[in-house]
C-alpha cells in the first residue's frame, strides 16, 4: 500500500528518459486546479505563457508568435507539416534518427510534396550536401530538420544548416522538440521559420500540450493550407491570438502546471542555467560510466547535452529488462536503445536530474554489473 502511494505521488522513481520528465512537486500540485476555460484568468495565463516562450527563444513580438497546440509533440510537428507545406510546395526532410523519419511518415500520410535527405544515425547531416540539393533541385520550398535527435542523442547543427536555407530564401522548420528550453536557440539568428517542441521536456511541464513559434509572416501566408482541421496551425493562432482562449478544449491543467514551469525556469537562471545543469550532469554520466566500460555511441564533438546512448559493456550477459528492473527497484527509470543497428540503451539527464542523481545512477549500474559477474550466467 505504502509503495503504490509512494509511486503515486511521484516517489517510486526519477525518470532518466526524454520526456516525460520529473517533474517538481510545485509543478504538479497546480494541477489541483479545476480552471475555467473562458475564464479572463485563464486567457491571461495562455498570453503569458506565449509571451514567455518569445523571450526564451530571443525573438520580438513583431515579427514572431506562439502558436500551443493540444496533443504531444509529434501533433506540434504534423500541425506545422500539413498546415504550412502548401500542395504547390516541396518539403526537403532532413533525417538521422526516428523522428526524422516520423516527419516522412507525417508527409506521407497528409500527401504533402516532400524528398528526404537521410543521413547515418551516427551522423550529423551536412550543410553543404542540403546547399546542394537546395540547388539542384529548385522546387524545393521548405527544410525541415531536427535539432537534438532524441532516437541517438546526437545534436544536428541547426545554426549552419538554417543559414543555407535563409539564404536561399526558403522556409526553415526545425523539431527542437527535447532541445529547446535545454539550450540556447536564438530562433531569428539561427534562421529558423517555425520551430516545435512541447510541455513535457526542457521546461518541464507535464504532457499534454506542444508549442510552435513561427515567423509571423510565414504564418499569415499559410492561411488555408492546412489539410487537417484540429490540427489547422493558422486557425489555432487566429482564436488564441485574439484574447487567449483556445479554439477547442484545452489541457488547463497542464497549462497550469506549464505557466508554473516556466516561473521555476526562470527562477533557476533561466535557459543559461539550465543548460549548465543539463549538460554537467551530460558530462558526468559520460565520464561516470566511461570508468566502468561503458562506451557513448555518438560520444566526442556532435554528444548533445540531452540523452546520450550507451553501448552494452563488452561480453555482457544481462538484457535491458534485468537492469531496467534492478535501476526501477533503486528509484531510477531508464530507456531502451533505439538505434536500429547497435544492442543500446539510453539515459537521459534532463527533468529534475542533479549531480547526485548521477552519481548514484552510475553506482547503481556499477552495482549491477558486479553482481551480474559474481553470478556468472
Ligand atoms: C519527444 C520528441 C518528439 C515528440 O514525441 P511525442 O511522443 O509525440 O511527444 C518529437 N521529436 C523529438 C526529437 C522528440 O524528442
Amino acid at each position: 500500500m505504502m509503495d503504490i502511494e509512494n509511486e503515486k505521488c511521484g516517489l517510486g522513481y526519477k525518470l532518466l528518459t526524454p520526456g516525460p520528465l520529473t517533474t517538481t512537486d510545485t509543478v504538479k500540485k497546480e494541477m489541483l486546479f479545476d480552471h475555467c476555460t473562458w475564464d479572463d484568468d485563464y486567457k491571461r495565463i495562455t498570453l503569458d505563457i506565449r509571451k514567455k516562450l518569445l523571450e526564451l527563444a530571443q525573438v520580438s513580438e513583431k515579427e514572431y508568435t506562439v502558436v500551443l497546440m493540444q496533443g504531444s509533440g509529434t501533433f506540434g510537428v504534423e500541425s506545422v507539416l500539413t498546415s504550412v507545406v502548401g500542395d504547390e510546395n516541396k518539403l526537403l526532410i532532413v533525417a538521422n534518427g526516428a523522428y526524422g523519419e516520423r516527419m516522412e511518415e507525417i508527409a506521407e500520410h497528409a500527401k504533402v510534396p516532400y524528398t528526404i535527405y537521410r543521413e547515418m544515425y551516427n551522423q550529423v547531416p551536412d550543410a553543404q550536401k542540403i546547399a546542394g540539393i537546395l540547388d539542384a533541385d529548385k522546387e524545393i520550398t521548405h527544410v525541415a530538420m531536427v535539432h537534438s535527435e532524441t532516437t541517438s542523442g546526437i545534436l544536428n547543427d541547426v545554426e549552419t544548416v538554417g543559414k543555407v536555407v535563409q539564404e536561399r530564401g526558403l522556409t526553415m522548420i526545425v523539431d527542437a522538440m527535447s532541445s529547446f528550453g535545454g539550450m540556447e536557440i536564438p530562433v531569428k539568428e539561427w534562421g529558423i521559420d517555425f520551430i516545435i517542441s512541447s510541455a513535457n521536456k526542457c521546461i518541464q511541464g507535464v504532457p499534454g500540450f506542444s508549442f510552435i513559434i513561427a515567423n509571423k509572416e510565414k504564418l499569415i501566408q499559410s492561411k488555408g493550407k492546412a489539410r487537417s482541421l484540429s490540427l489547422d496551425l493558422y486557425s489555432q493562432w487566429e482564436t488564441m491570438n485574439k484574447d487567449g482562449k483556445w479554439r477547442f478544449t484545452s489541457p488547463t491543467h497542464v497549462v497550469l502546471a506549464f505557466a508554473q514551469a516556466l516561473k521555476e525556469l526562470e527562477e533557476e537562471g533561466g535557459i543559461p542555467a539550465r543548460s549548465r545543469r543539463y549538460a554537467d550532469n551530460n558530462r558526468l554520466l559520460i565520464s561516470k560510466l566511461g570508468e566502468l566500460g561503458i562506451r557513448p555511441y555518438i560520444g566526442g564533438r556532435h554528444q548533445g547535452p540531452i540523452i546520450t546512448t550507451f553501448f552494452y559493456p563488452e561480453n555482457h550477459r544481462f538484457s535491458f529488462q534485468e537492469m531496467y528492473d534492478y535501476m526501477k527497484e533503486r528509484g531510477y527509470a531508464i530507456y531502451p536503445g533505439k538505434v536500429t543497428e547497435a544492442d543500446t540503451f539510453r539515459i537521459g539527464n534532463i527533468g529534475e536530474i542533479y549531480k547526485e542523481d548521477i552519481q548514484k545512477v552510475a553506482e547503481l549500474i556499477k552495482e549491477f554489473l558486479e553482481q551480474k559477474d559474481m553470478g556468472g550466467n
